[in-house]
């Protein structure tokens, strides 16, 4: 509350003086902050980066170079290297080494040693793979910081507890590695990905092949600088940057016992065929379409704020956002009132900014289908809100968006858009909540708001989703799975279910 709308009293309490006498917002004014930019002078990145394979940094076999662009700015900020099959086989020759000599023969605990110490120092280098994620992503650097680093930490922490206690995970069975693991990440959270793959892998005695996406490289790079200052043993971890093609010869080679995959369901539908008849394991974590689903006893308030952090969170680029938000007909205009209010005070801008809450689109290619899409969904006859601030001249920013009046079978519910877009239907009893919430090829992740736990309870069992969040979204701990139904994917990554990929059972 402004200091206009309060007074003190006598004893120096402060109480407002009429309740909402005078809280007519004028929002620009209400909601204006000095910049808080972080500074990014102190962080070391190399011009050009090689390839991690066998503990060291190697120039790739043909010498081709890719760019890594800041997506708030559009500059390019290091050059990496597209790793070849040539390079591929290295890298799993390296990792079968490892897996054989070295990482297979350690006892639990001292696997766990190792991790535990990857834990550490990646909450060492906390602040630095913060600043890097958002510069290379576009995230908000609120969100790199107190999100995705930090949690990533803790699945490493956690990983590194179940590595002497395999035993107990699988009582009365024996647990042994796969063996070399290929991983494939995207880039919507480049070092919470690496740490969902690498941790659980290395915990079970796994060796590991991983590629990040070409749009984000440098934090699984840091990462690389990482293991080396760790001191883990040469080829327990490899690195190796490329686009689709680099992907899919980590998929093809021979001499991988497993792949891990995190990305769209149009690549994971590719690999799995590639899959088809070997004898690799596998487990895909790709697309969604989450609904949410408000019911008219749900706590507003609470419920808008959930709603703006499960859709426009890390600019709605999260395969469980709440991208679809279902509302009962009894609450519907009050709730999308708020809804559009405070979308209005959502800053975009400079994902180093602390102030910002949505950052920039990851790519141009990106850009162009989040785009694409609004356009869809005004053709499609949906009605379009937006906040109405001016963007960033430069870079890719797109504006928090909400669809009224979209319809079941329009493109923008039922496909993915991956961005910070919104489509609003309405129901009237919880069997056609559950219906529309079940009617996309997707089932990732959805949301219920609700007073009444026996109302949790009942259309939690009849969502096909793998999480189902209740008066909350978007929450992560790495003792709990996740993974989908459908074409969302298949495997569950966390928890105890997250190791099960990577063992043997005998
Ligand atoms: P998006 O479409 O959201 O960019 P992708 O599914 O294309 O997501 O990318 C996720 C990851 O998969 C990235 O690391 C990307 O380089 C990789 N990738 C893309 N195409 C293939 C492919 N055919 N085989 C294996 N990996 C691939």
């Amino acid at each position: 509350m402004t200091q206009s709308t309060k007074e003190k009293s006598k004893n120096g309490e402060v109480k407002p003086t009429s309740p909402n006498s005078d809280l007519k917002l004028d929002f620009d004014s209400f909601w204006e902050y000095s910049e808080a930019p972080e500074s990014s002078d102190h962080i070391q990145l190399k011009e050009k980066y090689d390839l991690f394979i066998n503990g060291e940094f190697v120039a790739g076999n043909k010498g081709r170079m890719m760019n890594t662009i800041n997506p708030a700015t559009e500059k390019t900020i290091a050059e990496f290297t597209e790793a070849t099959s040539e390079d591929i086989d290295l890298a799993v020759k390296s990792a079968r080494r490892a897996y054989e000599k070295t990482w297979s023969k350690l006892t639990g605990k001292e696997r766990g040693k190792y991790i535990y110490r990857l834990a550490r120092m990646i909450q060492e280098h906390a602040k630095d793979l913060a600043i890097i994620e958002s510069m290379d992503g576009g995230k908000p650097i609120r969100e790199s910081r107190d999100v995705d680093v930090p949690l990533a930490a803790a699945y490493f922490f956690y990983y590194a507890g179940w590595a002497d206690k395999l035993d107990y995970a699988f009582p009365g069975r024996k647990a042994e590695p796969v063996g070399v693991c290929g991983q494939i990440i995207p880039w919507n959270f480049p070092l919470l990905m690496l740490s969902w793959k690498i941790a659980p892998a290395l915990a079970a005695g796994n060796t590991v092949v991983l590629k990040p996406a070409e749009t984000t490289p440098l934090t699984a790079l840091k990462f690389a600088e990482i293991c080396q200052d760790a001191g883990l043993p040469d080829g327990v971890v490899n690195i190796v940057t490329g686009a689709g093609p680099t992907g899919a010869a980590i998929v093809d080679h021979p001499d991988v016992d497993k792949i891990a995959f995190t990305g769209s369901t149009e690549v994971g539908k590719i690999i799995q065929k590639s899959l088809a008849g070997s004898k690799k394991k596998f487990t895909l974590e790709l697309g969604g379409k989450g609904p949410n689903i408000i019911f008219e006893d749900a706590p507003i308030d609470q419920a808008v704020e959930g709603i703006i952090n499960s859709i426009f969170f890390n600019q709605g680029h999260v395969c469980c956002a709440g991208s679809r938000l279902l509302v009962q007909e009894g609450i519907a205009d009050k709730l999308i009132k708020k809804l559009k209010e405070r979308m209005e005070t959502l800053i975009v801008g400079d994902p180093l900014d602390k102030n910002t809450d949505i950052g920039a689109i990851n790519s141009k290619k990106q850009y162009e289908k989040i785009n694409e899409y609004l356009k869809i969904g005004v053709d499609e006859g949906a009605t379009i809100h937006q906040n109405s601030k001016e963007l960033p001249e430069n870079g890719y920013f797109c504006k928090p968006t909400i669809f009224t009046d979209a319809g079941q079978s329009n493109r923008i519910v039922q496909e993915e858009i991956f961005g910070p877009v919104l489509t609003i239907q309405t129901f009237r009893t919880p069997d056609e909540a559950i219906d529309k919430a079940n009617n996309t090829p997707f089932g990732l992740a959805s949301g219920i708001w609700t007073d009444k736990g026996s109302k949790i309870f009942k259309v939690s069992q009849k969502i096909r989703s793998g999480v189902v969040w209740a008066n909350t979204y978007n929450k992560f701990d790495p003792t709990s799975p996740f993974g989908g139904y459908k074409e969302s994917g298949m495997g569950r990554e966390g928890g105890l279910h997250g190791l099960y990929p990577y063992v043997n059972l005998k």
